[in-house]
């Protein structure tokens, strides 16, 4: 017996609540809506449901789904007509009802959650602007989404329109951005961006472009899964206007792959919108090894390159939805060498605090000496891979303007570039400091602890700067050492 023929199955639990959908699937509240109205995204917002009632129209709801739809102060709640037909009416399973169904577990707090975990706020030199990476920002442009999902990592101001960006501030970040240079990569993200009114996103993509250092504009969107029918050739024309402009959309179960979603995917790649996917692991709904393989070679057939697999945030509401990280390796574990490299995605952990994405994956180098380089493959083959032995490193002039300025771009990348000899924590000096320690003859000179050229840069002609200017942001790390004086 295979170790997946021993997991417990969920007594209610269907192979039908798993399968992708034909074109055109409706709950059976929404048959008799005539075809123009069914594909109009305006009536699909119009018509969104979000009470206890409404869903029952729609869903057979468990005890539990009653108690989390109808608790107070619950994350917003809403459903386009569209997406809750892809709801498996007796299924409590089905991953698209877990995605955007409220239960009883969804109220319970756990310890690590957050209400900001990734700390968006704290990097927001304006309201709505997050600049956490050395050279590209976060632009959330609205608060509203086509639908709700339970496990949304800004839960915090998603869904709340008293929350959402007003001209004025649309306006700030845009000085902000044509104002920081460093900037050359605007990700539009929210709320979901493609739920503005289009003339508002047409002048907003049309101001970023007019700002001559941003070389790209991403989005990040869930419309075109929520909502297929708002990918319009309208829109795509005015996206079109843009480029170089990139898309991630967010799909989690190969279920949420309907013929509308097909077409808008392929009316955005016609349009030059390179697409990728993010999908957010997610318990009972992709913890699943054969379910992950389903979806990123779906996600292919349609010309969308799976990006992330992103580890579930510690936010408010989405403890049940959590899975472990070993999970996710996991996952990793059965993709990597199963699939074709372009429908593995990587796999990141969102550090809590704002550190960004993290990448997590199987360990594939066994071992390493000067000469070789044990390698396993995805299935445990060990092969030995020879280093060349003669090689000193690239010896190509690079030009100067491709050398990316600006503060924390150095990391780890500075250690192995011998720009310093360690990254300390802000509070590394402070907790080494011994009270009644005095300077004397032995330890009064900080040049016994720089290496003899580490700290030094040499420029791309090959000659050495006397100490380095570099800084992490934040000052969270030491400034590097300076060179020696000897
Ligand atoms: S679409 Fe994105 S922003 Fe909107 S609720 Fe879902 S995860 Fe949150």
């Amino acid at each position: 017996m295979s170790r997946s023929d021993d997991r417990a199955l969920h007594p209610q639990a269907t192979i039908r609540s798993q399968l992708m959908l034909p074109r055109n699937h409706r709950a059976a509240k929404w048959a008799d809506v005539p075809d123009e109205q069914w594909y109009d995204w305006k009536w699909q917002l119009k018509n969104r449901i979000n009470s206890v009632a409404e869903l029952e129209e729609v869903l057979v709801l468990t005890e539990s789904e009653r108690k989390g739809a109808s608790a107070e102060g619950i994350f917003r709640l809403d459903i386009t007509p569209y997406f809750a037909s892809l709801m498996d009416r007796e299924d409590p399973t089905c991953p698209v009802r877990r995605q955007v169904i409220p239960t009883e577990e969804e109220l319970q707090p756990f310890t690590s959650m957050m209400e900001d975990s990734l700390a968006e706020d704290k990097h927001s030199p304006v309201p709505g602007l997050v600049h956490r990476y050395p050279d590209r920002v976060l632009m959330l442009v609205t608060t509203q989404c086509a639908s709700y999902c339970r496990y949304c990592t800004r839960s915090r101001i998603v869904g709340d329109p008293t929350e959402t960006f007003n001209p004025a501030e649309y306006e700030q970040q845009l000085n902000y951005l044509r104002n920081t240079p460093q900037v050359r990569d605007v990700l539009l993200s929210g709320g979901d961006p493609l739920t503005l009114a289009p003339k508002v996103l047409g002048r907003l993509l049309a101001e970023l472009r007019k700002i001559p250092h941003i070389e790209i504009i991403r989005i990040g969107t869930r419309v075109p899964v929520f909502m297929p029918m708002r990918v319009t050739q309208e829109l795509c024309d005015t996206l079109a206007e843009h480029h170089p402009l990139w898309m991630n959309i967010h799909v989690n179960h190969p279920k949420e792959i309907t013929p509308e979603v097909a077409d808008a995917c392929d009316r955005l790649t016609r349009a030059g919108v390179p697409l990728g996917n993010q999908s957010v692991l997610l318990r009972g709904v992709n913890d699943h090894a054969v379910i992950m393989q389903k979806l990123v070679r779906e996600l292919v057939k349609i010309r969308v390159r799976p990006y992330y697999i992103y580890q579930c945030d510690l936010v408010h509401g989405a403890g049940h939805l959590r899975t472990t990280v070993s999970k996710g390796l996991e996952i990793m574990e059965s993709l990597r060498g199963h699939t074709s490299g372009y429908s593995v995605p990587t796999y990141v952990v969102d550090a809590p605090g704002g550190g960004g994405k993290i990448p997590v994956a199987p360990n594939y180098v066994l071992s390493h000496s000067p000469e070789k380089l044990i390698l396993r493959n995805f299935e445990g083959y060990i092969a030995a891979y020879s280093e060349p032995t003669d090689y000193t490193g690239p010896d190509m002039a690079v030009p100067e303007d491709w050398v990316r300025k600006e503060p924390g771009q150095s990391g780890i990348y500075g250690l192995m570039e011998g720009e310093r000899i360690s990254i300390e924590p802000k509070e590394f000096s402070e907790s080494r400091h011994r009270p009644g320690s005095v300077q004397h003859r032995l330890n009064s000179r900080e040049d016994k602890w720089a290496a003899h050229g580490i700290g030094a840069q040499t420029d791309h002609a090959g000659h050495m700067d006397a100490g380095v200017s570099d800084t992490a942001p934040d000052g969270m790390v030491e400034a590097p050492q300076p060179v020696s004086g000897d």
